[in-house]
């Protein structure tokens, strides 16, 4: 990437997962642009390698991993393919997720329950295992965990993503209390509705529901959200660590 002299994330190793489609195409974008080398993971291979060609496109470096992480194994390779490649990792963002069954907590099917909670907090808990030995290493690292506005609220028949998104907000504050002292920042963002395709399952009818209860009256996107990560992601958040961030047009000061 040319002149990267007055990057803010010049030469770091940034991962994503969940870097296919999304919030995480335009957080790993939004690093590439800021100068960091970025390992694009998902376990959509054709989303993820449209990812790596358009930060290529765009000048910057990628490398594509196929990761499912509600795998251990997933997140281990990951994270030593990462190194193989730029010896070092600075920053991860966990953001893959799925919306999952949508059902009352008397008709979840258990299959249904366990789904999303091995994607969306289990995949989280993974992530930061395999992540965090590596950045020891170097006594350095920021990461940041996806969770949702419905990781502090509730939401009609949403109880696996809604206690799964909880998790990740607690497991969050829980390792920035094991790992900041020791270099490491690690904070949640938590989006309000963002029009990416895990809306897509949505009928017209419940996106004008959803739209109209943002105050600000619309949906965000994916670019806004990528802008926050990236800056907790930076030494601009250097005091930054435990905190979960809404960025959710105000739908929680209702
Ligand atoms: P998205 O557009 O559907 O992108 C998610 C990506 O993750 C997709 O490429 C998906 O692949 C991939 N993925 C699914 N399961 C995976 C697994 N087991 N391992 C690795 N990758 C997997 O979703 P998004 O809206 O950007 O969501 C990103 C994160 O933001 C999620 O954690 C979500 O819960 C959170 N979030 C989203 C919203 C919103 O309104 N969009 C709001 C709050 C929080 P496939 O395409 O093959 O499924």
């Amino acid at each position: 990437m040319k002149d990267v002299m007055d990057k803010l994330l010049k030469e770091k190793v940034a991962l994503v997962t969940g870097a296919g489609s999304g919030i995480g195409r335009e957080t790993a974008l939004l690093y590439a642009v800021n100068g960091a080398h970025v390992v694009v993971s998902d376990l959509n291979e054709a989303g993820g390698l449209e990812t790596v060609e358009l930060i290529k496109a765009a000048g910057g470096d990628a490398l594509f991993v196929k990761a499912d992480v509600s795998l251990p194994e997933d997140n281990e390779n990951l994270v030593a393919k990462t190194l193989e490649k730029y010896k070092v990792l600075d920053i991860a963002c966990n953001n893959a997720g799925i919306g999952g069954e949508s059902n009352p907590v008397g008709d979840m099917s258990i299959e249904g329950w366990k789904k999303v909670i091995d994607i969306n907090l289990n995949g989280v808990f993974y992530g930061m295992h395999y992540q965090l030995p590596a950045m020891l290493k170097q006594g350095k690292g920021a990461i940041v965990n996806i969770a949702s506005i419905l990781g502090q609220v509730g939401f009609m028949n949403a109880s696996a993503y809604v206690a799964a998104k909880h998790g990740v907000v607690g497991l969050t504050k829980n390792a920035a209390l094991e790992y900041s002292a020791k270099g490491i920042r690690i904070n949640s963002v938590g989006p309000a509705f963002i029009k990416t395709p895990l809306l897509d399952q949505l009928d017209e009818a419940t996106m004008n529901m959803l739209v109209s209860v943002h105050p600000i009256g619309r949906l965000g996107n994916p670019k806004e959200v990528a802008e926050l990560i990236v800056w907790l992601s930076t030494d601009k958040a250097s005091f930054v660590t435990g905190s979960y961030y809404a960025i959710d047009g105000g739908y929680l000061s209702q």
